[in-house]
Parts: structure tokens; C-alpha cells; sequence
């Protein structure tokens, strides 16, 4: 409902049509999709970080099982060292999208490395690649989501994250994930982690144990497809926010090779960002 006020000239007229078209422009520009707007019984389950020599098979095996078809957001410089799995997942009919090549926080880099850590990703996911970009850690500014865009990608989030990065508990997070997922949705998952906090969440066996479960509850319900399948079923749904980068939390990753990146300064807070927020971009 919009708020009615009275103009001086004793007109009534409508608060807020200019903010919220300033919105809707934003969020259609700049704004990450977050899943669909459809009734069709249709959920893309999305992978991202790999792929992963021993892990990656797994659960194209258990997607085959199931007729599932998923997304998977790739890391260029885990792609690099397994061309051969990136064809055959491209051949399997799943979608393959861009994760940048060493998976940095993309506020928290020039705009310069931004240009080229997507294309070094594009590069080596090339011919198979869709335009699509996944932010790490879902971590976005005003700045990177316009760069993601002038090099013509789509920012694609989620709207159910398995939350799969760190200990889970299973049976949760699979009913969590059975009461939750609706026509349109987007969930994430995790085929490789690229940085975990403890070597222990580097295991994606409780994780495809998940996507295993979900598929054998839901495959009657809904049909699993991609997210360029999934967008031809509706309009997309946009107004992810991301949350600031936690330096804490970065600084304290590691990698299967040793130390993650570490980040010397988040930028300081700007009204933009906060701007942004408020109209839910
Ligand atoms: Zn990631």
C-alpha cells in the first residue's frame, strides 16, 4: 500500500513511487538473483569451488542417479588443473558458471583484479562457460556488482544456502532444505571447498549425503535443473544483500596449499553501500 500525504497545494500524492521505482531499477541492474518467480514445479541446485578430482565424480553420479541437473560456479584455478572433468560435467547437461579464478572477496580487491579474475576464470571454463558470476563468499559492493556487470555476466546468489562450509549437522540442515525450497528457488552447495576454517569441512561426504537425500524426498515433487533452465521459467527474483566481508573471518581460512589470501583493510563504510541496503539491492 502506498503512504498518502497531502502536497502543499492540498493535492494528495503518493509517497515513495520515486524510491521504490529507483529501486526496482537498481535491483533489476545491479541486483543478484536469488531464484524465479514461478509456480512450475521447478529448483536448481548450484555447486560451487570446484571442481575436485576425487569429490566432483561423486556427486555427478548421484545427480545421474537421480535425472538431476545442476550448476556449478567454478573456480578458474581448480578448473585449470581438471579440464577433462569440466568437459564431462558440460557434457552431462549441467550448466557450468564463473567463480573467479582464486576466489577473493571481491569488494575487498582493486577493480583492476576484478577485471581479471573473472576473464582468467572465463578463460579456462571456455567454450563451456554461461554467463553467469557467483560472488565469493556472496560478498558484493556497488563497485564489484558494476564490473560483474560491464564484463556481461549475471550476478546469480541463492535463496537456500546449505550452509554446507562449516560442520553441519545433516539432518538439519536436509529438513531445513525439505520445508524451505519452493518453485523458482536457488540452492547452494559446496562440490570443494576453496578455503574452510578447519581441514575437517574440506569432506564433502555429509554434504552429498544431503543433496543424495533431498533428491530421493523431492525428485516426485519438483523437477532439478539448471539455473539457465530455471530462468526460462520466469521472471528473475532479485534483492540479495550481501553482508560486509568479516576480515576476522577471512584472515583465518586456509587452503588445501596453506594460507588463504589475507586482506589488509575492509574499505570504509560508504553511504552508497548503505543506500543500497535500505532499497534491498
Ligand atoms: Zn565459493
Amino acid at each position: 500500500m502506498l503512504a498518502m500525504t497531502v502536497s502543499r497545494k492540498g493535492k494528495p500524492h503518493r509517497r515513495g513511487l520515486l524510491p521504490r521505482l529507483l529501486r526496482l531499477a537498481m535491483r533489476s541492474s545491479v541486483g543478484a538473483i536469488t531464484g524465479v518467480e514461478t509456480t512450475d514445479p521447478v529448483v536448481a541446485l548450484s555447486f560451487d569451488d570446484g571442481p575436485d578430482a576425487v569429490f566432483t565424480p561423486r556427486l555427478l553420479d548421484i545427480l545421474e542417479r537421480h535425472g538431476a541437473r545442476g550448476t556449478f560456479f567454478m573456480v578458474g584455478e581448480a578448473a585449470a588443473r581438471q579440464p577433462e572433468l569440466v568437459r564431462q560435467i558440460a557434457q552431462a547437461g549441467h550448466a557450468i558458471g564463473n567463480h573467479t579464478w582464486d576466489h577473493p572477496s571481491l569488494p575487498l580487491i582493486s577493480r583492476d583484479e576484478r577485471l581479471s579474475q573473472i576473464p582468467a576464470c572465463a578463460h579456462v571454463l571456455a567454450p563451456h562457460e554461461q554467463r553467469l558470476l557467483r560472488p565469493p563468499y556472496g560478498h558484493l559492493s556497488l563497485a564489484a556488482r558494476l564490473d560483474v556487470r560491464r564484463l556481461g555476466y549475471q550476478l546469480v546468489a541463492w535463496d537456500q544456502p546449505a550452509q554446507d562450509w562449516r560442520d553441519i549437522d545433516p539432518t538439519a540442515v536436509l529438513a531445513r532444505l525439505l520445508s524451505n525450497i519452493r518453485p523458482g528457488s536457488i540452492v547452494l552447495f559446496h562440490d570443494r571447498l576453496h578455503a574452510f576454517e578447519d581441514p575437517r569441512f574440506a569432506d564433502r561426504g555429509a554434504a552429498f549425503g544431503v543433496v543424495d537425500a533431498l533428491l530421493a524426498r523431492r525428485a516426485g515433487a519438483f523437477q532439478f535443473v539448471t539455473i539457465p533452465d530455471l530462468l526460462r521459467h520466469g521472471r528473475p527474483r532479485r534483492g540479495y544483500q550481501s553482508a560486509p566481508p568479516d576480515l576476522a573471518f577471512l584472515n583465518q581460512l586456509m587452503t588445501a596449499d596453506g594460507q588463504a589470501r589475507r586482506y589488509p583493510a575492509a574499505p570504509p563504510p560508504s553511504r552508497v553501500e548503505a543506500i543500497l541496503s535500505r532499497m534491498g539491492v
